[in-house]
C-alpha cells in the first residue's frame, strides 16, 4: 500500500525552519546542537532498534481461528511490554507517508505515557523524559513485531528511529482521543502526554472505532494552551480537514521557542486541563507557578 500523506519534516530538512536558521547565521538547529548525554543517548537507542524493525517470519503460522482471541493476545502482549494505550485499524494510505510503500493491512498503536511530574522540574527534564519514552516505544515496538512475526505473519515496528506509519491518523481510528487546540491527541486519560510506537502487520485483528467524548467543545471555550503559549503560535480559529476540526499551529511562531533555542518546548501540552485527571497535585502546583508568572489557568 502506497502512502498518500506528506510528513511534517524535521530539524533542516524543513524548509520553514531551515530558512529561519539560516537566517541566524547558523547552519544547525540550535536547540538540537545543545541536546544533553542522556538526549543522545536515547536517539540513538531509536536508531539502533531501526536495524531490528523486521526479520525472518516463522514457517509454522499460529492459524486465526478466533479474531477476538488473537487481538486479546496482543493487546496483553503489547501491555506486557509496557504499552498504557493500544488500539488497532486497518491500515489506509492516508496513514502512510507520502510515496512509502507497507505491504501491510494492520496497525497496532502501543503507547507509553510519559512522567508528567517532570513539568516540576524544567524543560530540559520535560525532553528528556519525552526522548527517553520514544526510546522506550522502539524497543516495545521492535519486540511486539517479533512476537508478531514468531506468529508467523510479517510485522514491521515504527519508531523514532524508523516509520512510514502517520501517528495522529491512527491515534484517531484506533479511538485514542480527540484533537486538541494545541494540535496533539488528546486521550481522557493521559492528556496527549505519551508517545507512539506502531507495528504494521498482517495477522488478522479485531478494529477499535473512533471514539469522541467532548475534547473539541471543550477546547473552544477553554484556550489554556493558547494563552500560555510564549509565541502567540496557537490559533482561535479551527480549520476542517477531512471533516475533522483541526486547529493549525503557527509554526514560524512556535520555532523560536521550541528550537531556535537551547531550551525545549511543551508547554501547549504540559498546562493543557486534561493532565488533572492522573496528576492533579503535580498538575495543581506547576500551574500555581504559571498562574504567578502571570499566565491563564484553568479553574477546576
Ligand atoms: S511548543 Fe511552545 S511555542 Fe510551540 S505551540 Fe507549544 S507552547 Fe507554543
Ligand atoms: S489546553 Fe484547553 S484548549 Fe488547549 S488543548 Fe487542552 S483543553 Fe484544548
Amino acid at each position: 500500500m502506497r502512502g498518500t500523506t506528506p510528513r511534517r519534516m524535521q530539524g533542516m530538512a524543513d524548509p520553514v525552519l531551515a530558512s529561519m536558521v539560516h537566517s541566524m547565521g547558523r547552519d544547525q538547529v540550535p536547540h538540537y546542537a545543545s541536546r544533553t548525554e542522556k538526549v543522545v543517548a536515547y536517539t540513538d537507542r531509536c536508531v539502533a532498534n531501526a536495524g531490528l524493525r523486521d526479520g525472518p517470519v516463522n514457517p509454522q503460522r499460529v492459524e486465526v481461528t478466533d479474531r477476538s482471541a488473537m487481538t486479546a493476545r496482543i493487546k496483553a502482549k503489547a501491555r506486557e511490554l509496557g504499552a498504557d494505550l493500544v488500539g488497532i485499524c486497518r491500515l489506509s494510505p492516508s496513514m502512510i507517508d507520502l510515496g512509502k510503500e507497507v505491504p501491510h493491512e494492520y496497525v497496532i498503536a502501543a503507547c507509553v505515557s510519559e512522567d508528567y511530574h517532570k513539568v516540576l522540574d524544567g524543560a530540559d527534564a520535560v525532553e528528556e523524559e519525552a526522548m527517553r519514552v520514544y526510546a522506550v516505544v522502539s524497543d516495545l515496538s521492535t519486540d511486539l513485531a517479533a512476537y508478531v512475526r514468531d506468529l508467523g505473519y510479517p510485522a514491521w515496528a515504527h519508531h523514532n528511529g524508523v516509520r512510514e506509519v502517520q501517528a495522529i491518523p491512527v491515534f484517531y481510528q484506533v479511538g485514542f482521543g480527540e484533537l486538541g487546540r494545541h494540535g496533539s491527541l488528546i486521550n481522557e486519560k493521559y492528556g496527549a502526554d505519551f508517545r507512539p510506537g506502531f507495528v504494521t502487520t498482517d495477522l488478522p485483528l479485531d478494529e477499535d472505532q473512533p471514539r469522541e467524548f467532548g475534547v473539541q467543545d471543550f477546547c473552544t471555550n477553554c484556550n489554556v494552551c493558547m494563552q500560555n503559549c510564549p509565541g502567540d503560535a496557537i490559533p482561535k480559529d479551527h480549520v476542517m480537514t477531512d471533516g475533522i476540526k483541526r486547529w493549525l499551529i503557527d509554526l514560524e511562531k512556535c520555532y523560536p521557542y521550541s528550537r531556535l533555542r537551547d531550551e525545549y518546548c511543551h508547554l501547549c501540552v504540559d498546562v493543557c486541563p486534561y493532565n488533572v485527571r492522573s496528576h492533579r497535585t503535580t498538575f495543581k502546583t506547576f500551574m500555581k507557578e504559571r498562574k504567578r508568572m502571570g499566565y491563564k489557568t484553568p479553574t477546576y
